[in-house]
């Protein structure tokens, strides 16, 4: 008989470990307190527009692990590559390329000559792991060296990677770390290869791919089931309890934020692993999408205003499936920091996005048909800033638990970090299969 894996949770972390684990022949069982699956990847259908719940971008996408899984359990993914050529900054006065390959890196004019050069070689020594940041500096402080307008740069970057408003607070070597694998996705020579993709369908077409990988591989998917507690035997987790139903396993999956493990060990000698990580803060942003009549004409799919830290993404552009014909969707991003979440500063983000809609997009507010704004939504659990660190995906004390998700160690950021830590516990699962036999 083959091992039984009950997962929890169905978010992107969730249901991509599941869907790995049954492909490979195991027996899985995923419980979702929700009655849809998707988690915060979610689309909502609205007056014949599709919203989804982040733009959906997957970035580094050669090298990602959602590419991966698309080869390795037959996972459909209709890619949609951006255009980095419709891609700009916005810095009030003028808009330039934004520098997301070695062109645009030539086009920017936020850089001048001779510091483009200056950045073309930094960009070269994070390739080759020459720059490496130092433990214990921030990237702010690291970057103090570089002239003034690469450290911009750098930091303008990041900002629109990680999510933030305050990229200067992202830990150096977390930093270089990331942009060795983003830069190594840039257009090099012969090599070309995809830094940011989108995926047609939005989110829901890679929700529905996994459950169906799932249930064609006999894997069970039970909605509205929120799991209250564990049970324990020693170190190891023996099972589950749900509203009503104790489900037993030989290893368990967590993929549920730092909070609810916390909640769920509560009766058990382990709650303290959690505490630590169920405190930090995660990264938040106000999310307003519009879905309009008729398409807007503009050079941009993607614009950042540097000055306020809000970017619009038109959606429609790479996922004509999101609009009902000749529509549009864009999609405005403002960013948020603690200080601005403690004083309630969203509204104001809602009023600055709708003036850089009306800057980019002027006439949307006459062709809205549907609108979505979120004041609050979580991008990632656990934001990459100062000494706040990524939970493990194993810990020593637990011998049959294991943790994914979005605030779990792993490669990249955002979703790449769902998919990533559960490729990671799926890859240990499957490594171990002798565990069970050693009791
Ligand atoms: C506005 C926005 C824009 C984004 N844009 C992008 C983007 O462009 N690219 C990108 O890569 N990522 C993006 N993201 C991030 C991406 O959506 C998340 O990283 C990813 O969806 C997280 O998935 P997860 O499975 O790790 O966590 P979650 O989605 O939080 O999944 C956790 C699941 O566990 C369930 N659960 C919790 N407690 C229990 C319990 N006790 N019992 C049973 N079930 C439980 C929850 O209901 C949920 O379904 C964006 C997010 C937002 C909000």
């Amino acid at each position: 008989m083959s091992e039984q894996i009950v997962v929890v949770g169905g978010g992107l972390a969730g249901l991509s470990a599941a869907a790995r684990l049954a492909h490979n022949g195991y027996r899985v069982t995923l419980l979702e307190k929700s009655p849809k699956l998707g988690g915060r990847a979610i689309t909502i259908p609205m007056k014949g527009f599709n919203f989804n719940f982040g733009a959906h971008a997957i970035y580094a996408r050669d090298i990602s692990v959602l590419s991966k899984l698309e080869k390795e359990i037959n996972l459909k993914v209709d890619w949609k590559n951006f255009s980095p050529s419709k891609a700009f900054y916005d810095l009030g006065s003028f808009t330039t390329p934004m520098p997301t390959t070695l062109e645009g890196i030539y086009k920017t004019k936020i850089l001048d000559r001779s510091n483009k050069i200056r950045f073309g070689i930094e960009v070269m020594k994070t390739l080759v792991n020459i720059e490496r940041g130092e433990e214990g500096v921030l990237i702010g402080d690291y970057l103090e060296k570089e002239p003034e307008q690469v450290r911009d740069m750098f930091l303008t970057l990041a900002s629109s990677n990680f999510f933030t408003n305050e990229p200067e607070k992202i830990p150096s070597p977390l930093f270089f770390q990331y942009y060795k694998r983003f830069f190594g996705t840039m257009a090099m020579g012969s090599h070309r290869k995809r830094a940011v993709s989108y995926i047609g369908g939005g989110w829901q077409s890679i929700v529905e791919g996994f459950a169906k990988i799932i249930e064609q591989n006999g894997g069970t998917i039970i909605p509205k089931e929120k799991v209250t507690k564990v049970i324990m035997n020693g170190d190891q987790v023996t099972a589950i309890q749900g509203k009503e139903t104790t489900y037993e396993a030989d290893q368990f999956i967590f993929c549920i934020p730092p909070k609810e493990c916390y909640n769920l060990f509560s009766e058990t000698p382990y709650q303290h692993l959690f505490e630590e990580y169920s405190k930090y803060s995660p990264t938040v942003v106000v999310v307003y999408d519009i879905g309009l009549s008729e398409r807007i004409r503009s050079p941009f799919t993607y614009v950042y205003q540097k000055g306020e830290r809000v970017f619009i993404t038109d959606i429609s552009y790479y996922d004509p499936t999101c609009v009902p014909e000749g529509g549009q969707l864009l999609q405005a991003i403002a960013y948020l920091n603690d200080e601005e979440i403690a004083n309630n500063k969203a509204d104001e983000k809602v009023a600055t996005i709708e003036a850089v809609y009306d800057k980019h997009y002027p006439g949307w507010r006459d062709r809205l048909v549907a609108k979505r704004v979120s004041k609050k939504a979580v991008v990632q659990e656990i934001k990459c800033i100062n000494d706040q660190r990524l939970m493990p995906t194993k810990f020593y004390s637990l011998s049959n638990a294991y943790f994914a998700g979005d605030w779990c160690q792993g490669e990249g950021q955002l979703s790449e970090l769902s998919f990533s830590s559960a490729y990671d516990v799926t890859s240990r699962i499957m490594q171990h299969p002798m565990e069970k036999e050693a009791e």
